[in-house]
């Protein structure tokens, strides 16, 4: 596999290149961000090992340029930043594991092993329908260009629904997706937590992109395909 070392300690960047390369790995070492984007621009890697503090700029700030040009490489940071904060804002970034110095090197080599076993990203895609923008690594949702808080399962449910854009999706398939199994398929939450997201989504202009397919489930998308798929379970004589 081909791997991208990002590390200005002149003694730890060595050692982990020296290791992974014992470990079968092809290995290339950047310092700096500059460098590592010149690399990044030519050579496709399965996984980029990235510090955060970096002389000419912050790791973080390099993965989520990765994740917005649509870089599918893994990333697993590596840094002494170790506060629950920092994790989190480093995996929200669009890292796949972090992993906090000192470690031990045999920690970090099966951490590699366990992200070259996955497959790889399709990197993790904006999703944009109408005037809604979806970012799932930012955990951001904007509706017409505004910032819109959405509580965190209000976020999952609108993801789930993005990413089968133009496709009717059952109650069942949502509860499985976004809730877990032990939700009552009879309870009315489903469609309260549609509302909630109808209502955050809609602007004066335009109303929320998320339509009711009566018997069937939910489907979001524009609103003429909708119309096209309002009128199928009519055709197979749906009970409306
Ligand atoms: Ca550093």
């Amino acid at each position: 596999m081909r791997l991208l070392v990002v590390e200005d300690d002149a003694a730890l960047g060595p050692i982990v290149v020296r290791g992974l390369r014992e470990d079968g790995h092809s290995v290339d070492l950047a310092a700096t961000v500059a460098q590592a984007k010149r690399e990044l621009a030519v050579t496709h890697y399965d996984l980029v090992i990235l510090d955060l503090g970096l002389p000419d700029g912050d790791g973080v700030k390099l993965c989520r340029d990765l994740r917005r040009d649509d870089i599918a490489t893994r990333v697993l940071m590596m840094t002494a930043r170790d506060t629950t904060p920092d994790v989190v804002h480093g995996l929200d970034a669009g890292a796949d594991d972090y992993i906090t110095k000192p470690f031990d090197y045999p920690i970090l080599s099966a951490r590699v092993r366990a992200l070259l076993r996955r497959p790889a990203r399709g990197g993790n895609p904006v999703l944009r329908g109408l005037h809604i923008e979806l970012d799932p690594a930012g955990h951001r949702v904007t509706c017409a260009g505004v910032v819109t808080p959405l509580t965190a399962r209000e976020f999952a449910l609108l993801h789930y629904l993005m990413s089968r854009a133009d496709e009717t999706v059952s109650r069942s398939d949502i509860i499985d997706h976004v809730w877990d199994a032990h939700l009552d398929p009879m309870s009315n939450v489903v469609d309260v937590h549609i509302a909630q997201l109808r209502r955050k989504l809609s602007t004066r202009d335009s109303e929320a992109p998320i339509s009711t397919i009566r018997g069937v489930g939910y489907r979001f998308g524009p609103s003429a395909s909708i119309d096209g798929a309002i009128s199928a379970p009519n055709e197979r004589g749906a009970s409306e």
